[in-house]
């Protein structure tokens, strides 16, 4: 009992607390902290990721400005836009979803965006911000919402070995910055580690985000270990298409001290840890 992390409480708590903040911030201010967001083409995925996003900014007391743009916008135009929001001092945060058409560079674009707007975290220098240990830049949201779950179970990270699986710039490869700042000592595996189960064996937390699903098997994790599943997988199921993670839930449930589901884990604090990097932005701040 008490195993499964509850991300839906914790990001709707979360998401309350901003929400006062927010008001706060406009009432005492006069500051209505506003979330650009930007999407190109017509992918039906991201289409959904930029609704949710948007309905959350307004439940959270926020504006959001929405600029949806031809699947055929050639990268002069998108960056034109993105350098029209730098300066617009009602804008507080910019998110340009993900993917890109692919006549469009995804870096350019990234690199595009003032830092201080950049509240997905995704500008190299606030990933340079978070490389060198400061706490000065925007930590990328889905990271930063595993640590707060990380954190609400293990109040010390100190000392422990923590197993990262997978190493994008969106997830994996910050997670392993922010539980090395933690203290914990981390190892990194991706495609081409040789055997990543013999590395997840050895750790007291594994925090998976390979976009493969059951990919962690039950056998995988140590007894006591605490596990965070990120993967989002449309997986096809006797009882229909479901969303599943890169964790075999069933196996792994009962050894974790510790286990993300999927959906109701790491999701729901995406997108609270957005608002939360939007609020800051809004109150000049980028540090938490
Ligand atoms: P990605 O494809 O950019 O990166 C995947 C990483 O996993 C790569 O480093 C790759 O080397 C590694 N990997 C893939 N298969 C592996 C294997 N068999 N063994 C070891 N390493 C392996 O993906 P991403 O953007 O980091 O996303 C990963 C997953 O997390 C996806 O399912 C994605 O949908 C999900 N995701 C969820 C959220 C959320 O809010 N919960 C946010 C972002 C991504």
């Amino acid at each position: 009992g008490g195993k499964l992390i509850n991300g839906v409480a914790f990001a709707r708590q979360l998401r309350s607390e901003i929400r006062q903040e927010a008001e706060n911030l406009h009432a005492v201010h006069g500051i209505l902290p506003t979330l650009a967001v930007v999407m190109v083409g017509e992918d039906p995925a991201s289409a959904v990721y930029v609704r949710n996003k948007i309905r959350a900014t307004e439940q959270a007391g926020m504006r959001s400005v929405s600029h949806h743009l031809p699947a055929s916008t050639q990268e002069g135009e998108l960056l034109a836009l993105i350098a029209a929001l730098n300066v617009d001092e009602t804008v507080h945060g910019i998110l340009v979803q993900l993917p890109l058409p692919e006549q469009i560079n995804r870096d350019a674009v990234l690199d595009a965006i003032a830092p201080a707007k950049d509240v997905d975290g995704f500008h190299i220098v606030n990933a340079g911000l978070l490389a060198v240990g400061r706490h000065d830049g925007f930590i990328p949201c889905t990271p930063k919402g595993c640590m707060m779950l990380l954190h609400s179970v293990l109040p010390e990270l100190a000392g422990l070995h923590a197993v990262v699986v997978g190493c994008s710039n969106i997830v994996g490869r910050p997670m392993a910055r922010l539980l090395q700042q933690a203290g914990c000592t981390v190892t990194v595996t991706h495609l081409q580690t040789r055997d990543v189960a013999a590395e997840t064996r050895r750790a007291d937390i594994v925090v998976v985000a390979a976009g493969h699903p059951g990919l962690v098997r039950g056998d995988w994790i140590k007894p006591g270990a605490v596990v965070i599943d990120v993967g989002i997988n449309r997986a096809e199921t006797p009882q229909g298409a479901r969303i599943v993670g890169d964790v075999a839930f069933d196996e792994v449930y009962p050894h974790a001290a510790a286990i993300t589901p999927v959906p109701g884990g790491v999701g729901p604090m995406t997108i609270a840890c957005l608002l939360q990097n939007t609020l800051r932005a809004a109150q000049g701040l980028a540090a938490d």
